[in-house]
């Protein structure tokens, strides 16, 4: 069984009439990515970096953070990591950052809005980052991006950062990639104009799909509407993925959405560049891309964008990844 594993992480995830999908991995510390590795990962697709802020008493420092990142860029080396900055709030929390006491803290202080409101904190971040880009190929991401000022306001405080490190005498990479998640419905109705404005974009249908359908992720009440096959998602990552490819750049999807074997039928067809996801996900998706003939997949999600309903398409998406025997 463990061979069987061993071999199933060294083969490329093609289906079986020849169409790539690139794995990556979704990672929260420094220490798991020997097992993304181990696990076939074609390098780290969303470092989460909020866990590096969690069970401590301050904010980390800029060496602090940077030992973190520069071991995280050694160890992927040329696969690449895309270190996501700060995206706390919501359901992530600060014991030493109070945040407002809010009637909707999802739609609330959060994430980008936070780091363009602390401009020291997301400086010494965008540091640090820029400093392990240095080490490996690093990516820089921005999380719940809803305009283009946003990307334009943090951009500005990244050169400010390289300024800083250019008069410090500091290596990093001046051509660092800069993404964007697609996260909040406004970024997927501008994605053309937000795709001008940088370097790659990854679908976070974690988040989406909450804003999509007005449905709270974490509410167990309302968990049954919860419907990644939406047709309004469906929709949505098209008018994404178009828009990132008529621009010329890549994207990904980093969301839970990215490991369902479900799924792959939707990627195929759309032509997304690269899917991360959680370590324990990585092996079951391949197994199941490996087993996939593509033009058929594409078929069956062309039916399922003709499809008017959540559960009829679903169902055809579990019908094609489990055929009845
Ligand atoms: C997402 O929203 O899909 C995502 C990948 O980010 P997180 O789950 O950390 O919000
Ligand atoms: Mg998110």
């Amino acid at each position: 069984k463990k061979e069987q594993l061993e071999l199933l992480a060294a083969v490329e995830a093609i289906t079986k009439d020849g169409c790539e999908l690139h794995l990556a991995a979704n990672i929260s510390s420094a220490k798991e990515v020997e097992s993304a590795l181990k696990y076939g990962a074609n390098g780290v697709g969303l470092f989460r970096t909020e866990f590096l802020y969690m069970d401590r008493s301050t904010f980390p420092s800029e060496e602090e953070q940077f030992e973190v990142y520069r071991q995280v860029a050694q160890q992927v080396g040329e696969l690449g990591a895309v270190i996501r900055t700060l995206d706390i709030g919501g359901d992530k929390q600060l014991d030493y950052f109070a945040l407002p006491d809010e009637d909707n803290p999802v739609l609330g202080y959060r994430a980008i809005r936070i780091s363009l409101d602390r401009q020291e904190l997301f400086q010494t971040q965008l540091t640090a980052i820029l400093r392990a880009s240095a080490f490996g190929r690093v990516k820089i991401m921005y999380p719940m991006i809803s305009s283009v000022d946003e990307i334009r306001q943090a951009n500005e405080v990244l050169h400010r950062a390289m300024a800083d490190l250019d008069a410090r005498g500091i290596a990093y990479d001046k051509d660092i990639p800069v993404g964007i998640m697609i996260e909040i419905p406004a970024a997927v109705i501008i994605s053309d104009l937000l795709a001008e404005e940088c370097d790659f974009f990854s679908i976070g249908t974690n988040d989406l799909v909450q804003y999509v359908l007005a449905v709270d992720r974490m509410n167990e009440q309302i968990a049954h509407m919860y419907h990644p096959f939406h047709p309004a998602i469906l929709r949505m990552l098209r008018t994404t993925v178009e828009a990132a490819h008529r621009a010329g750049i890549p994207v990904s999807v980093c969301g839970e959405m990215a490991g369902d074997e479900r799924s792959v039928p939707i990627w195929l067809e759309l032509g997304v560049d690269h899917l991360s996801m959680s370590i324990q996900s990585l092996l079951k998706l391949k197994h199941r891309i490996l087993n996939t003939t593509a033009s058929d997949a594409k078929r069956t999600a062309q039916t399922c964008y003709q499809l008017k309903s959540s559960v009829e398409i679903e169902r055809l998406l579990t019908e094609f990844a489990e055929p009845a025997c």
